[in-house]
């Protein structure tokens, strides 16, 4: 019902702290924590999530909770289950309804259903948390347990909740009614943006950003030697000579003119290493906005031969350029029809291009069977491009950008929330304002891939906000200050 997990994470705060670039990040978290600590004596944190494995909840608590108990808070993490299948249906239902999709009917057998459970999971959970203890919860399917706790002993409860819409509707708001007689009980909620916060909770919210880890295989720096051999390994690349490590056991994968699938290198190489290079990665999911983007791309490039009077830097720019749309491999979705049916959208309007526009779009499946592997292959095509673009119709945060800002790439976003909490116009990167025109997306890749200063100079403050604000560092530190704050207010 309720167990225990080890926060595996195998870099301390030292290791971060021996990296020329991140040792001002660590030595002010450890100075800030040295400074709430006093607050936090004695008390155990306890942070409860609904799984241990998969999903961007449980890729953000291992660092979390060993970077706080690094650093002396005694943080742990706790991991609900529940006999009944029909209960993570129903909060899969809600999960939806807070993103305003699915059905808003939610009647007594839900409510009694999530309430058993709730109970269930908060007597398991009774035999850790004692009082004294400061409880957070993620996300709505332990909400209702923490809300049990936090009713019944002498505890502190913060509801951390990842997702969020930023406007109301039928269903946002039959998500939220249902879920307010749990979050009523909580002294704190947390949110990743101000327009997610609902009124209920409103006046009782503050926003935490997610942070990336910048020493992940994910946002590692990259040597050039490294950088190319992983594009060669994962045949993002031909490889352009003997390599040092062997190829990766599969292959990256490009959508050919036939309609099927073939290694990333066939039937040219792409270019990655040596043209101007505009890249979105992303789940195939159709509020990324993939096929607004290809449009897009596509119109910039049919509109050239008649532009007169370019620059010649201009001109080649354009003529060299090369988009990449690249995501999971299909075969690590095959429980997301969604993604499959996005995936075969795009491979109908990709066959419907001109020969020579095929030849400049690259729709990429990059392997899922390994995680190192893939977190590599998306670190070097981020690192790879000239543009990183994030042209969400929706984006609760939006990692990816996160990602992209951190190596310092030109950021092309919408005005999605997620995205606005992240990139300041025309100082991080651009946002345009439709992210389903794809003539204002094409002067928007226009504007960016005609000046290279301004690219230079986005990429630049980009990420010094990454540093500023999205490393995992400000995130552990805006916890630190959260339950120092919570637990003064709940035991004045
Ligand atoms: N991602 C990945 N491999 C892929 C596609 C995406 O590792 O083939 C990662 C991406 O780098 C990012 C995460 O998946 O870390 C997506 O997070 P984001 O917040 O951008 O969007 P979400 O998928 O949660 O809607």
């Amino acid at each position: 019902m309720v167990h225990l997990v080890e926060a595996r994470h195998n870099v301390s705060l030292d290791d971060y702290e021996g990296v020329a670039n991140l040792s001002r990040a660590v030595r002010d978290l450890r100075q800030e924590a040295r400074s709430l600590l006093p607050a936090l004596q004695g008390r155990r944190v306890w942070m409860i999530n609904s799984t241990s494995r998969g999903g961007g909840v449980a890729e953000l608590l291992p660092p979390l909770v060993a970077l706080l108990r690094e650093l002396g808070v005694d943080a742990n993490w706790l991991v609900m289950d529940a006999d009944e299948p029909e209960f993570f249906r129903l909060t899969k239902r809600l999960h939806n309804l807070i993103h305003g999709e699915g059905d808003p009917n939610l009647g007594e057998t839900e409510r009694a259903l999530y309430d058993r459970v709730s109970r269930d999971t908060a007597a398991a959970a009774a035999h850790h948390v004692a009082p004294g203890d400061v409880l957070v919860v993620h996300d709505p399917q332990p909400l209702g347990a923490g809300a049990v706790l936090r009713r019944t002993k002498e505890i502190a409860a913060i509801w951390r909740c990842h997702i969020g819409l930023d406007r109301k509707t039928p269903e946002t708001r039959a998500a939220w009614r249902f879920l307010d007689a749990c979050a009523s009980a909580y002294d704190h909620a947390v949110f990743t943006a101000p327009e997610y916060i609902p009124s209920c909770l409103a006046g009782r919210a503050s926003i935490i950003h997610p942070g990336i880890d910048p020493l992940s295989h994910k946002n590692r720096d990259l040597s050039v030697h490294k950088l190319v051999g992983i594009l060669a390994n994962g045949a993002l690349i031909r490889a352009p000579g003997p390599m040092l490590t062997p190829p990766f056991p599969q292959p990256a994968e490009r959508l050919q003119r036939t309609g099927n699938w073939a290694p990333a290198t066939e039937p040219e190489d792409i270019g990655l290493l040596h043209r101007p290079i505009v890249t979105q990665v992303s789940r195939w999911d159709r509020l990324k906005g993939f096929l607004p983007l290809m449009q897009g791309f596509a119109a910039l490039k049919r509109d050239l031969p008649g532009k007169a009077g370019l620059r010649d830097g201009h001109r080649r720019t354009l003529q060299l350029a090369r988009l990449v749309l690249a995501g999971p491999d299909p075969a690590s979705i095959q429980d997301d029809p969604e993604g499959r049916e996005v995936l075969e959208e795009l491979r109908r309007a990709y066959a419907a291009l001109a020969p020579d526009l095929q030849d400049d779009i690259a729709i990429v499946v990059l392997p899922m069977s390994s995680q190192k592997y893939n977190a590599l292959l998306v670190n070097a095509l981020q690192r790879c491009s000239d543009i990183v673009v994030q042209n969400s119709l929706q984006e609760g945060f939006g990692l990816t950008v996160t990602e992209a800002m951190w190596k310092h790439a030109a950021i092309m976003g919408s005005q999605a929330a997620g995205l606005r909490q992240q990139v300041r116009p025309d100082l991080d990167g651009c946002l345009v304002a439709d992210p389903e025109d794809p003539r204002a997306i094409a002067a928007a890749l226009d504007g960016l891939l005609r000046d290279p200063w301004r690219r230079e100079t986005l990429g630049r403050s980009a990420q010094q906000r990454a540093y500023d604000d999205f490393l995992v560092f400000t995130q552990v530190r805006n916890w630190l200050v959260l339950i120092a704050e919570t637990i003064r207010a709940r035991w004045p």
